[in-house]
């Protein structure tokens, strides 16, 4: 993501528009929905890149180790205080886990003992050798695929950044504790712990250099309902405490000193999008019925984290139609255990039921397995052993995993979903061995549903082929659209050179979908959605043309796409359809879709407005 300077009139959304002269402004992500404007507050932080850098002397090793384990035994009881601000009913109360991940890694041996042998080998003083070994483990991360568990080595960084500021007795943000009314906070990058110190009430909004839709950031500011824009870049040098600044989370838009003609226009805008919103609302709690009646379409919500299920709830979702397991496994040596990952999965269905629950297995790749499994070097994760080509290689791990699931299957709707399936003998494998654990299970008397639905994630074009093969041991097909394009365009799904053309609505992905719904229906079996696709308005009309009629998607685009299937009738979503299907490129199917939207829903904000 590069930020680059914007016109605030070229914003997109329902910007009300005047002749004034345009005002500069900066882009970056909008991870949390809302316009704010208020007083930035700078936040300043040590980085690893700040540190002194000396060869020590060999009889300084001894003390310079006992100086590093003393900032380290410091920097753990700070965290303890910290966590202990985090009372019952805080707003934050949910996240205090990622205290104790920090206070995990501060014992880490790779971060502990490395940083000592470095101290004693390399003979460099404390700081230097710190930092180099957080600079090497997060480098590890830099090739993970999945965003979430990127983000992950900001916490390592967060951790050492902490010790660092004690080593070189610097306190680390004093300012968040006073913070003034109205203040936006801007910084580089946020620690869990900074954000736990931070006084709410005071907040209206977060600006920040790093950070992408999954960091804590992101994921606090929509819990707490304060607008952020994350990816910035530079923000944090190129603003001043106390310079009036103003946060568009929808569309990633931050103002910087502006004039008092765009405060005026923001004001507007924050007055539509609140009203907007507000609006929306009130949709996530109505049935996805298209306007003839004609039909009824399940909206689902996808989640990674446990706190995620009550936002679902709240935007409407009619259950959990992906629950990706991975985060149960990251930030931590062991392997989660049978009993924790049951509770886990107890609790989604709990909170969900009647309504349904689909649970993915553990979908790593060798790379992202961190420290509890060890597969070698990967050159092209991607296409390697992941997913479940990795639980049937790891079967201990497949199994542990299936019997959490199996014994929580009776405290609601469960499914399972198993991901990248690309050969009928990976689904009969995984059937044969879901077969021996429900046989131990029985065995010991352990009650589960035996009647589990058991689906595949078709995101192989070599499913797409053979699903009619697929169709007759698989009981549901759930169409995972972020890998299906990456595999059947050949675009890596996270390498910015080929982004352009990674678009939803490239032709060939249009055919794969329609032959899979095609497929599906004609074998009988439910088929779903629940890539990204499913959850971007621009893309309903065509989804509903197809046949679908469940959608599986990000808990915040529930209201919305819910709005627009209310307003839509299935003789329209046919026509476009055909017509999408009489062209030859994506931008021209795009471009047909998003004037059709504009032209029929003028007061409404589902697509960019010219
Ligand atoms: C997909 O590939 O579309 C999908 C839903 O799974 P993930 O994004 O987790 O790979
Ligand atoms: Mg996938």
């Amino acid at each position: 993501m590069t930020t680059r300077r914007i016109e605030v009139n070229a914003v997109s959304g329902p910007l009300p528009q005047t002749e004034a002269e345009p005002v500069q402004a900066l882009k970056g992500i909008g991870v949390s929905g809302g316009v704010a404007i208020g007083q930035a507050v700078v936040i300043e932080r040590l980085t690893l890149e700040m540190y002194p850098q000396r060869i020590i002397a060999p009889d300084e090793i001894p003390s310079e180790i006992a100086r590093f384990e003393s900032a380290v035994h410091e920097a753990a009881k700070q965290l303890a205080q910290v966590k202990k601000l985090i009372h019952a009913g805080h707003p934050l109360e949910e996240h205090a886990y990622i205290l104790d991940t920090h206070m995990l890694l501060l014992e880490d041996k790779m971060f502990f003992n490395g940083t000592k042998s470095a101290i004693a080998s390399e003979r460099q003083n404390a700081e230097w050798a710190l930092s180099e070994i957080i600079g090497r483990i997060t480098s590890a991360f830099d090739t993970i695929e999945d965003e979430y568990l990127r983000e992950r080595a900001r916490d390592i960084r967060f951790v050492g950044e902490r010790v660092l500021g004690i080593l070189m007795g610097r306190s680390e943000t004093g300012k968040i504790h006073q913070l003034p009314p109205n203040s936006v906070i801007v910084s580089h990058d946020l620690s869990p712990a900074d954000t736990a110190q931070i006084q709410w009430g005071n907040v209206l909004a977060f600006a920040i250099d790093m950070g992408g839709q999954t960091s804590h950031t992101a994921i606090m500011a929509r819990s707490l309902k304060v607008a952020a824009v994350t990816g910035l870049e530079n923000i944090s040098s190129k603003v001043q405490t106390g310079d009036t600044i103003i946060v568009d989370g929808s569309t990633g838009v931050v103002v910087i000193n502006p004039d008092p003609d765009t405060i005026f226009r923001f004001r507007q805008r924050q007055e539509v999008y609140r009203n907007y919103h507000q609006s929306l609302m009130a949709f996530g709690q109505l049935p996805a019925v298209t306007i003839d009646g004609a039909c009824s379409v399940s909206i689902l919500a996808n989640v990674e984290l446990m706190d995620e299920i009550e936002i679902a709830r709240q935007h409407g979702a009619e259950g959990i139609g992906l629950f990706r397991t991975e985060y149960l496994y990251l930030g931590r040596r062991e392997l989660p255990s049978e009993e924790e990952q049951f509770e886990s999965y107890r609790r989604a269905l709990e909170a969900n039921a009647p309504n349904p629950v689909t649970i993915r297995t553990l979908d790593v790749g060798a790379d992202k397995m961190l420290t509890n499994l060890s597969i070698g070097h990967q050159t092209n994760p991607a296409m390697g052993l992941r997913a479940i080509r990795l639980c049937l290689e790891q079967r201990d791990i497949f199994k542990t995993q299936l019997r959490a699931i199996l014994r929580a299957s009776v405290y609601g709707r469960c499914l399972l979903l198993i991901p990248m399936i690309s050969s009928l003998t990976e689904l009969q494998a995984t059937r044969e061995i879901l077969a021996e654990v429900k046989d131990d299970l029985t065995r010991s008397g352990i009650e589960f549903d035996p009647k589990m639905p058991l689906g595949i994630l078709v995101e192989v074009p070599s499913a797409v082929a053979i699903a009619d093969l697929l169709a007759r041991e698989a009981d549901f097909f759930s169409i995972g659209t972020n890998d299906l394009i990456q595999y059947s365009l050949a675009i890596d799904r996270v390498n910015e050179h080929v982004n352009y053309l990674y678009d939803t609505l490239h032709p060939a992905l249009l055919r794969l979908i329609h032959q899979v719904v095609e497929v599906g229906t004609a074998a009988g079996i439910r088929v779903s959605m629940c890539g990204e696709m499913a959850g971007d308005p621009v893309n309903i009309p065509i989804l509903l043309g197809l046949g679908l009629t469940e959608l599986s998607m990000n808990a915040l685009s529930i209201p919305m796409v819910k709005k627009l299937i209310r307003s839509m009738s299935m003789e329209e979503c046919r026509e476009l359809t055909a017509r999408a299907f009489d062209m030859t490129a994506a931008h021209e199917i795009r471009g047909m879709l998003e004037d059709w939207l504009r032209d029929r829903f003028p007061q409404d904000y589902f697509v960019p407005q010219s």
